[in-house]
């Protein structure tokens, strides 16, 4: 069976590696850029992961089976992809009590641990903390290194037999009773199913999600410690509550990347233009706020800034399921999808080839069938 996965992203790049591996498939990936490449959902370097605690029922099951994914790529290549540098959750009351890391943390049973404000103030004194807040962390957690992550999943898959075609897009989808057109310009290259993981680009080609899968153009700001030494051990960070935010150190160390929530910058965006990756000066949204009250130890001036893209669905679930007998999409991870993205294409590559298997099947019946 030849199967293509149009977009070699965090998602696309994971079921290529997988189903490169399958007995009886020719799997052919299509991308815009080159594997690695910076910008749609995964640029930016790095993602955050707690390793306990999130929505979805076998979470640590799952995280570890795409932890296993990564160190096997580590080991292949040399190349660090994740940090295991430890995952802070903080909250005011409210926040705790819906945070699934804390929630976690509270009923025991798992490495994460509470702490209080002042347990929270002496430990982690980087950022600022609030009367009421509460923590936990995550030993387990850390961090992964996004375009490593990618271009060594597409390296390998090449080198289990996959055949890659980088700088290519692919213009349109044609789909017949027999087979599966793919148009790039003006040649045509024919499979039996495509596999469509082009992340925020989605309306380009299934113009018809529109209404299911909305794009928003996040900004990520990194910003230089006051004093270098703040960045020694600094693990990932969330905050939840009346601000929100995310950060975490580069793999270099030298500073500290910070997100805020994705949707409520309700920076809606078209498609994904690499100009449309910088930014203006009035476009620094809540980072001075963040910075001057709660990430105190840093220079608040950023020194790089920059968008990236992706594609959000109403309830935060990705859309990965069939629609056409040869099509299979896997859209819309919601800001969600980096660090189970091992799980989401393998996901694809089982639903591509009607081969589920044990592993995900609690997965498979947490992720809604959306009316295509
Ligand atoms: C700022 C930000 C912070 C985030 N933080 C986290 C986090 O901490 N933890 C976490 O787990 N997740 C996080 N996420 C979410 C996660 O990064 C995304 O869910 C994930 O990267 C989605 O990957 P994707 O493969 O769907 O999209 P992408 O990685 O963008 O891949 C889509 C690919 O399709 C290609 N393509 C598009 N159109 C075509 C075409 N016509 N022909 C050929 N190729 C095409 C593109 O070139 C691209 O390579 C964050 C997202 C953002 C934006």
């Amino acid at each position: 069976m030849r199967i293509a996965i149009i977009g070699l992203g965090a998602i696309g790049s994971q079921a290529l590696l997988h189903l490169s591996q399958q007995e009886g498939v020719q799997a052919v990936g299509y991308d815009l850029y080159s594997p690695g490449h910076g910008f749609g959902a995964s640029g930016g370097e790095n993602r955050l992961f707690p390793r306990v605690g999130t929505d979805y029922e076998n979470y640590t099951e799952l995280i570890d089976y795409a932890l296993s994914v990564w160190e096997r790529l580590e080991g292949d290549s040399g190349r660090t992809i994740v940090k295991r540098a430890g995952y802070l959750a903080v909250g005011d009351e409210a926040a705790a009590s819906r945070s699934h890391i804390i929630r976690a943390a509270a009923a025991g049973g798992t490495p994460a641990r509470i702490l209080t404000r002042a347990q929270l103030q002496d430990e982690f004194g980087f950022q600022s903390y609030r009367e009421g807040d509460i923590g936990a962390f995550d030993p387990t957690g850390g961090m992964i290194r996004t375009d490593a992550a990618i271009f060594e999943a597409a390296r390998a898959a090449e080198a289990f037999g996959a055949q890659l075609h980088p700088w290519s897009r692919v213009t349109a989808l044609e789909t017949t009773p027999h087979e599966v057109r793919l148009h790039l310009g003006d040649q045509t290259h024919r499979f039996d199913l495509a596999v469509v993981t082009t992340g925020p680009w989605v309306h380009q080609l299934l113009p018809e999600l529109r209404r299911l899968v909305h794009v928003h153009r996040p900004t990520s700001a990194w910003f230089l410690p006051k004093a270098a030494r703040t960045m020694r051990g600094l693990p990932a960070i969330s905050r939840e509550g009346q601000q929100q935010y995310y950060a975490a150190p580069t793999f270099d160390g030298a500073s500290l990347k910070v997100g805020y929530g994705g949707l409520r910058q309700q920076n809606l965006a078209s498609a994904p233009e690499p100009a449309h990756t910088l930014i203006d000066p009035d476009e620094l949204g809540e980072f001075p706020r963040i910075l001057g009250e709660y990430l105190t130890a840093f220079n608040p001036t950023p020194s790089r800034i920059a968008h990236f893209f992706e594609g959000y669905t109403d309830s935060s679930r990705p859309i990965i399921q069939r629609t056409h007998d040869r099509v299979v999409v896997g859209v819309g991870f919601s800001g969600l999808g980096f660090k189970l993205s091992p799980v989401f294409g393998r996901l694809l590559a089982e639903t591509a080839t009607d081969r589920p298997g044990k592993l995900l099947g609690p997965l498979r019946e947490s992720i809604p069938s959306f009316p295509l």
